[in-house]
């Protein structure tokens, strides 16, 4: 592990050409064991002109298909490696449990495992966490009980192989919110891991109540689009940062924020492509799909997979470092609007202009068809008629769009599968 921090400590400062070259090296290496001994890509590689093996250029890897959800699904098994090169240690399944609704069952191995930890470590490193505190995490986790937390010494298997570190409790986050801030307040976190929309409803609860959590000074988040309203509401309500990583079960670490500024930095060993509508990269600005290949997994490769997310790509960060920049996650697919002309965006909805509406506490929008969206709300009480035109009228401003927003009143709006919430869903196909 100290070998490969020492590697990650020097990567980062190579220059973005340099960065790349070795991770074609890397990918050169993949693709040559892919078509030797997984099954679909043994057949994926006579159909094209890459030749595995060969040095491998840009312009050749791009000729490679794209991989989707749906593909991996019904390739099944044939995307597993017959055998492994020595190294990578056994194979491990990997569930995810696919917040888009097409679930996708991953296999990696020890050595992918080492990689995942390797880059927690960096990330602790690079925000400069004192690894004495302690360090708190509500998530969605099978082995605990929804309202009842749990204490471990040390911080997990990432950073115990080399340091001893501080205490750490969790708790899982399906215990509802005013139960989830009385723990907390008894726990007292310096470092508080959680899902964005969970920390959205965290802070504004410790406003509402007056509460404060007095040793906290960092939030970490994963998951879910990290927007700019939960860093604001961090640094209101506790006075705190938040630092946010892109990550994928099926994949790995995508990207980890900088540590001096909010964007985020790829990480070396998954390659990582953002993808205009034609298929083309996109330049700095633009917003693409995300399609990433983790370099290191040789047991299920999953080779320029879409992941269904959206990413806008940024320019070269100040900080020096070479690993190339994402400005902003926007989130899947199907949280894009789709207005009646075609033209589609992620529309955000600052809770502090709705939650201000008689007694909501929860909404989740919901695009039917091109003309209606269903405004799903939980509230103490239902909205007085002005107070519902006040909340259309907000929203149609939103949307940019006149559309007929039908309120439903709900007791509560479930997390999806894997339990990430989403506040936006578009069931309209794309056309
Ligand atoms: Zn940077």
């Amino acid at each position: 592990m100290l070998a490969v921090q020492y590697q990650l400590e020097k990567s980062q400062w190579l220059p973005p050409e340099q960065v790349l070259d070795l991770q074609l090296r890397q990918a050169c290496q993949l693709l040559a064991h892919a078509a030797a001994q997984v099954p679909y890509y043994a057949n994926i590689m006579r159909h094209t002109a890459v030749k595995p093996g060969s040095r491998l250029s840009l312009e050749k890897w791009r000729r490679l298909p794209i991989l989707t959800r749906e593909t991996v699904q019904r390739a099944g098994k044939s995307l597993l490696a017959r055998q492994l090169p020595a190294g990578h240690g056994k194979i491990n399944q990997i569930h995810t449990s696919g917040s888009t609704g097409t679930p996708v069952t991953a296999f990696g191995t020890d050595l992918t495992q080492f990689f995942w930890r390797a880059a927690t470590l960096r990330d602790h490193l690079w925000h400069q966490r004192d690894f004495s505190a302690k360090f708190v995490a509500i998530r969605s986790e099978a082995a605990l009980q929804p309202g009842k937390g749990v204490e471990r010494q040390g911080w997990g298997p990432a950073t115990d192989v080399l340091l001893a570190t501080g205490i750490s409790a969790a708790l899982n986050i399906r215990t509802d919110v005013a139960s989830q801030a009385a723990w907390l307040t008894q726990q007292r976190p310096v470092y508080l891991l959680s899902f964005p929309s969970n920390i959205v409803a965290l802070a504004r609860h410790f406003q509402a109540t007056g509460l404060g959590l007095p040793t906290l000074r960092e939030v970490r988040t994963y998951g879910e689009v990290a927007g700019g309203e939960m860093r604001q509401l961090c640094r209101e309500t506790w006075g705190v940062p938040v630092t946010d990583m892109y990550s994928s079960q099926e994949v790995g670490y995508i990207a980890l924020q900088c540590p001096d500024h909010e964007h985020y930095h790829l990480q070396e060993g998954v390659f990582t492509e953002v993808l205009n509508e034609m298929g083309e990269p996109c330049r700095a600005g633009e917003v693409g799909r995300v399609v990433v290949t983790n370099l290191h997994n040789f047991a299920m490769p999953l080779i320029r997979y879409q992941l269904g997310d959206y990413a806008e790509l940024g320019e070269p960060c100040p900080c020096g470092r070479g690993l190339p920049v994402l400005r902003r996650i926007m989130g899947r697919v199907r949280n894009l609007l789709i207005l009646p002309d075609g033209r589609r965006h992620w529309p955000s909805f600052p809770s502090k202009e709705w939650s201000v509406i008689g007694t909501i506490r929860q909404m989740q929008m919901v695009q039917h068809d091109l003309e209606s969206i269903e405004a799903r709300i939980v509230a103490d009480q239902p909205l007085l008629p002005a107070e519902e035109d006040r909340l259309r009228q907000i929203l149609v401003e939103r949307f940019g769009h006149p559309f007929r927003i039908d309120i439903t009143y709900h007791v509560e709006i479930p997390r999806s599968g894997s339990l990430k919430y989403e506040d936006f869903i578009s069931e309209v196909p794309a056309a």
